[in-house]
């Protein structure tokens, strides 16, 4: 029951019982006055006209002090009911309602006025909660995002990705629909690095004028955000910005500058914000996030570009190229891609530092890996292999590719004149090998092991010169005669034989024996020299086959046939362009064939086969059957002879088996 109605009836329940209590008192005293008449007769006759008299006045009395009371009450009724409004909607959260207040002389003004107070404060207290809320919840967005960010960077080397995941969060922390970053080279205003929320970019593909557009975040280190803020209800007609260095059309943008303590620098790019134009808040948290995340990507840069460069040259190191050349050779087999490796070698440096010393041999090879930098294509990578000695991988590069330029970067070093510290002039040369899968390997390991043998053999033809593992030298490189002297056959057969403890020797003596065929035979001397010569030259092309396949213990592969019935057909390649050897080829190059069609690589028979040839496959079968061999015991000189007879017609020519047994019979007695 409201309180407005329980007054009134307690009200008109309290008169009600006065004025009966007075009524029935007034009652009693008339009575006992008319009992004892005479006198008092008359004075309860008074009596009751006052009675009356009291009756209506106290009638009256009670009705004007409802009436007055109740004017009073509903003032203070109806400020109870503001109240009640008031406070459900200050409960509701409307903080717009307020209590009128006039000119707060009475209590209840007063009371009205301190509630209002209360409200105001309390709308106040609302409002920076809910802002500190807002900070705190974007902070914690921004935490977010930047752990998110730092545990991309501990994982991947990789700095444009790096760069380009920032991108991505940043654009995402502001909510922009395109974000870009670019990267400048130490100390300029070169492009180095661009990447766009959409793609790894061609950093030369865009150009940025310090005193242009960019001014601001690039050279002034401020924010540059457009379009600017305006007073509030300016007319907003919106024209697009147009970023020509960019090559781009936005609606807005906001551009903060890339600084880091180390020597890295660049700008990010926003634009296209959703909904609205960049505001200054915006701008203050790019700023912030931009500038502690990038900080410690260029830190994680740092550290990375620690770890896998080359202090001395500043190229990448021996580590770093390892695992490159393992992931490159993985691509190259699983898509089946061509990759090129080229081993480089400062020619006779031992003597260069011996004269200049090691500080000036120290900036040669400075030179050295920039000017092999400078030389390779964008895609391919330099490290220094070690010492004097530099490599580079060449991912999608066949073997003539690899070869064009390997001879240019060869070219280019001998005709880089180096400047000695008293400004005289010396020309430094290098020697190339190099080599390709998946036409000389099908592992990382065989790759350089191939390369490292076609160097060699450059070193072997007389330095400065590019040798592809397999095509022998060139075309461009100088020609040179090829030594004949007999210290010089020598000196290759002890190279080619070196390769495999089991082949100790073994050209010697095959050339030995050839020749007691020959001279059996009765052939002249200029012949005879020709098959000592092949004898000498006929294993060449094993230089070419890998040494774990040369000396394997078991059985070959099928593959592994291939690679050593190769090695005929590479001899005569490596030697095809010195013409003192032309005429020895045709017996190095089918001294595999069987008398009977099936040998390799031809597969010609019988007197087709070169007679000089015919004598080579016996003369080197026998010295095989009488060595040891990983793969077989060894045979007695009978046990080799019977071998030879065995397969005479089949294998080996008849005629000249019989004139070698023969002669090894008569070298027993
Ligand atoms: P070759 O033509 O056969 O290559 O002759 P070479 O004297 O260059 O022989 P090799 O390649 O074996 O020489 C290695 C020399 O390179 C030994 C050392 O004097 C020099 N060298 C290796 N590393 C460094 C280096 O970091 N600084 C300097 N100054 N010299 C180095
Ligand atoms: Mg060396
Ligand atoms: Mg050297």
């Amino acid at each position: 029951m409201k309180i407005r109605t329980r007054l009134n009836i307690t009200f008109t329940v309290v008169v009600a019982a006065v004025l009966i209590i007075m009524g029935l008192a007034f009652r009693a005293t008339h009575n006992i006055l008319t009992e004892l008449g005479g006198d008092y007769k008359w004075l309860a006759g008074r009596l009751d006209i006052s009675i009356y008299a009291l009756l209506v006045v106290s009638t009256l009395a009670v009705i004007s002090g409802i009436i007055i009371s109740r004017g009073l009450m509903s003032r203070i009724f109806r400020l109870i009911e503001k109240l009640n409004t008031f406070t459900v909607n200050m409960a509701v959260g409307h903080d717009n309602s307020r209590l009128d207040v006039k000119n707060g002389s009475d209590e209840l003004e007063v009371l009205a006025s301190n509630l209002n107070r209360l409200s105001d404060s309390y709308k106040e207290k609302i409002v920076s909660l809910e802002d500190a809320i807002v900070k705190r919840q974007r902070a914690v967005r921004e935490l977010a995002i930047l752990n998110e960010l730092m545990g991309f960077v501990t994982t991947e080397f990789k700095f444009d990705i790096i760069l380009k995941n920032f991108v991505e969060r940043t654009k995402d922390l502001i909510k922009s629909g395109f974000g870009a970053a670019i990267i400048f080279a130490p100390d300029s205003y070169t492009p180095s690095v661009y990447v766009t929320s959409d793609d790894i970019q061609d950093p030369s593909t865009i150009s940025i004028d310090p005193e242009g557009f960019f001014k601001a975040p690039i050279k002034d280190m401020s924010p540059l955000r457009l379009p600017a803020d305006r007073p509030e209800n300016e007319d907003i007609s919106q024209e697009p910005v147009k970023v020509s260095e960019l090559n781009i059309e936005v609606n807005n943008i906001l551009a903060v500058p890339l600084i880091s303590s180390i020597n890295l620098s660049g700008m990010l790019f926003l634009a296209n914000r959703a909904g609205d134009n960049y505001k200054q808040e915006d701008e203050d948290i790019l700023m912030d996030f931009a500038f502690q995340a990038f900080q410690t990507i260029a830190m994680h840069e740092e550290i990375t570009n620690l770890a896998v460069t080359d202090g001395l040259t500043g190229i990448n190191n021996h580590r770093h190229f390892q695992e490159r050349l393992a992931e490159e050779v993985e691509i190259s087999k699983r898509y089946g891609r061509n990759l090129s490796l080229l081993i480089l070698d400062v020619d006779h440096f031992k003597n260069f530092n011996d004269i200049y010393g090691h500080q000036v041999g120290d900036s040669v090879l400075k030179t050295i890996a920039s000017v092999l930098s400078q030389q390779i294509r964008k895609t391919d990578f330099p490290a220094r292999y070690g010492g004097e000695e530099f490599v580079a991988v060449m991912p999608e590069t066949d073997f003539q590719g690899a070869g064009i330029l390997a001879e240019r970067l060869r070219a280019r070093i001998a005709k880089t004149p180096f400047v000695l510290p008293d400004n005289e002039k010396v020309n430094i040369t290098v020697s190339i090998g190099f080599a390709s899968m998946p036409e000389n390997a099908s592992e990382k390991t065989e790759l350089i092991e191939m390369a490292d043998k076609a160097l060699y053999f450059a070193k072997e033809h007389g330095r400065n010169v590019a040798y592809g593992f397999e095509a022998g030298r060139i075309p461009g490189t100088e020609e040179k005669p090829f030594d004949a002297s007999p210290a010089a056959m020598e000196n290759l057969a002890s190279i080619v034989d070196a390769r495999s403890p089991y082949t100790k020797g073994h050209s010697e003596e095959v050339s030995k024996l050839a020749a007691m065929i020959a001279n059996a035979i009765g052939l002249d001397e200029g012949e005879l020299e020709s098959l000592k010569l092949a004898s000498v030259l006929h294993d060449i092309g094993t230089i070419h086959v890998p040494e774990r396949i040369l000396n394997k213990p078991g059985e070959l592969t099928e593959e592994e046939v291939k690679v050593i019935r190769a090695h005929p057909k590479l001899a005569e390649m490596v030697l095809k362009k010195y013409p003192l050897v032309e005429e020895v080829l045709p017996i190095i190059l089918y001294h595999h064939e069987r008398y009977d069609g099936k040998g390799y690589p031809a597969g010609i028979a019988g007197e087709e086969i070169p007679l000089h040839a015919r004598i080579l496959a016996i003369a080197e079968a026998f010295n095989a059957m009488i060595s040891p061999r990983p793969y077989k015991k060894r045979l007695t000189v009978d046990e080799a002879v019977k071998e030879l007879e065995a397969n005479a017609g089949s294998q080996f020519d008849p005629q000249l088996v019989k004139v070698f047994t023969k002669v090894v019979a008569e070298i027993k007695i």
